[in-house]
């Protein structure tokens, strides 16, 4: 393997490291169930893998976290390569499976329960498969559906999730009891970080009962906050979405004279979304994020940006991603301590707090000052964060979604368990559950991507003056940061 450095010398990557390699010194794999995997898989008849090259993926093959490695740093984690594996520990007439969705909303839920009942189905001739409405909960208080290709044929095409979600408590021994009352002996769980840590704990549980279950997580975020994956299911799409939002707010302050349009964008603790569709769309003026602190007034502050693009442009579009802010908005309003039904603490609406701030600056030529307050035809804050949530995956998300799902029934079939699926480095693999509930996917404003937002927008960084360090309270952001926040 090789690449070359910035300075455009050819460097080898240490090869010799591959010699050495062995499966022992990477850690990070995910669990077998009891006993060896023993039956055939079913594919090697299939005629969809007739003329693949190499039907199976070899158990010892793994994926690298990091993909580019410095000279003498340690290599870091490996997880198993996702995909059919020769043997199988099922025998697919004794499958008996479920779905369940939790959570919020993404774009691509029906997709991948679509994707694994036919996957089961189409693959391994598996035709027990249960949908679980309504979360967790769903498991011992509501009925069950059967699910089969025909039922989920058209679900893609629709947003929302086809069986029904819900946040809030859950009790992990009944839902093994119940699986293990209802003989099911494959769980497929479809949520984000609070669903994953729910699955992880039934995993647990599943294994202290000694029972034949795997259980696979897809993990599910909009904000593509989760660890470890390059991309969460559903991102694309939204990306694509707010950046219909950006440009209807630009065609409308474009259409006044001295418009700011505010635009919220889903991220309770990662900007991406923001910094993806700001960076896509290029009507941004500025992007503003959880990860990097602003200020408002004095030299270097927004409000100077603002009424400088004013002057320039006539208008201005401001993004903002919905944990952005936060320290202000907390400190202004004094009630930051709701939680929500699953105990994360609701998010204060920064976007409303900024455009009453940019309202109330009285320098400001915008047209706020023009026109009476009760003329809502110059209204310029925008939440279309509901309406993104909302919308079925684009065609990107679909066949992403369809890698995801297959992947996590090939991975129960071969009787892995306790393990979630997902690209790293863009080949797909199978990651033990608590690799990605460890931490977040943060923007990290020393990499390239932000810098690159910043040559684009030509926006402030807010870094260099002193006014950060007196006007943004450390503590509240840490405590911000270190807390659940959600908004539902
Ligand atoms: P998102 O936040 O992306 O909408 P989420 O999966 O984090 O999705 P939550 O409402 O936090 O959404 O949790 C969904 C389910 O997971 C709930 O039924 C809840 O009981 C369970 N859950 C949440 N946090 C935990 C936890 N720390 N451990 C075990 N289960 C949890
Ligand atoms: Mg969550």
């Amino acid at each position: 393997a090789q690449s070359s450095t910035n300075d455009g010398a050819i460097n080898v990557i240490h090869e010799e490291r591959n010699d050495d390699f062995i499966l022992e010194d990477v850690p990070h794999l995910t669990n077998f169930l009891p006993d060896l995997p023993s039956y055939p898989n079913p594919l090697k008849k299939s005629q969809a893998y007739a003329i693949v090259k190499r039907t199976f993926v070899s158990p010892e093959d793994v994926v690298a976290q990091k993909i580019v490695v410095q000279k003498d740093s340690p290599r870091g984690l490996h997880f198993r390569r996702a995909g059919p594996r020769e043997k199988v520990y099922f025998k697919s007439e004794e499958v008996r499976a479920c779905i369940v969705t939790c959570g919020g909303l993404c774009p691509g839920i029906n997709t991948v329960i679509r994707e694994i009942v036919c996957g089961l189905n189409n693959m391994y001739g598996v035709d027990e498969i249960l949908g679980i409405q309504g979360g967790y909960r769903g498991f011992y208080s509501k009925n069950t559906i059967q699910l089969t290709p025909k039922s989920v044929n058209d679900i893609h095409k629709r947003g929302g999730t086809f069986l029904q979600t819900s946040r809030g408590g859950h009790d992990t021994n009944k839902i093994v009891d119940n699986i293990q009352d209802r003989g099911i002996n494959q769980v497929y769980i479809i949520g984000g970080d609070g669903t994953q840590k729910g699955a992880a704990a039934i995993s647990k549980e599943v294994e202290r009962r000694g029972l034949k279950v795997a259980v696979a997580g897809i993990p599910k975020t909009i904000d593509n906050d989760i660890a470890v994956i390059d991309k969460s299911f559903g991102f694309d799409t939204a990306v694509e979405e707010a950046q219909r939002a950006i440009n209807a707010a630009h065609v409308e302050v474009n259409s006044v004279e001295n418009g700011v349009g505010i635009v919220k964008l889903m991220g309770r603790y990662s900007g991406f979304i923001a910094m993806h569709a700001t960076l896509a769309s290029r009507d941004v003026d500025c992007c503003l994020i959880p990860e990097s602190p602003f200020y408002l007034e004095g030299q270097g502050g927004l409000f100077e940006f603002v009424e400088q693009r004013l002057k320039e442009n006539g208008h201005v579009v401001l993004v903002l991603a919905e944990g952005a802010g936060q320290e202000y908005v907390a400190k202004g309003w004094h009630a930051a301590d709701e939680k929500d039904a699953s105990g994360n603490r609701l998010l204060l609406d920064s976007g409303l707090w900024l455009t009453q701030k940019i309202k109330a600056f009285p320098d400001f030529p915008g047209s706020f000052h023009k026109f009476p307050e009760d003329d809502s035809r110059y209204e310029i804050y925008r939440d279309p964060t509901y309406m993104i949530r909302a919308i079925p995956s684009n065609a990107s998300d679909n066949i992403y979604c369809t890698l995801l799902a297959q992947n996590a029934v090939h991975g129960a079939m071969a009787g892995y368990t306790g393990f979630t699926v997902g690209p790293v480095n863009s080949r797909h693999a199978y990651i033990p559950i608590s690799q990605v509930t460890e931490t977040q996917n943060t923007v990290k404003l020393t990499d390239r991507m932000w810098a690159r937002l910043l040559s684009s927008t030509n926006q402030p960084s807010f870094l260099s003056s002193e006014v950060v360090q007196e006007r943004v309270d450390r503590q509240i952001i840490d405590e911000i940061h270190n807390n659940k926040i959600t908004s539902i």
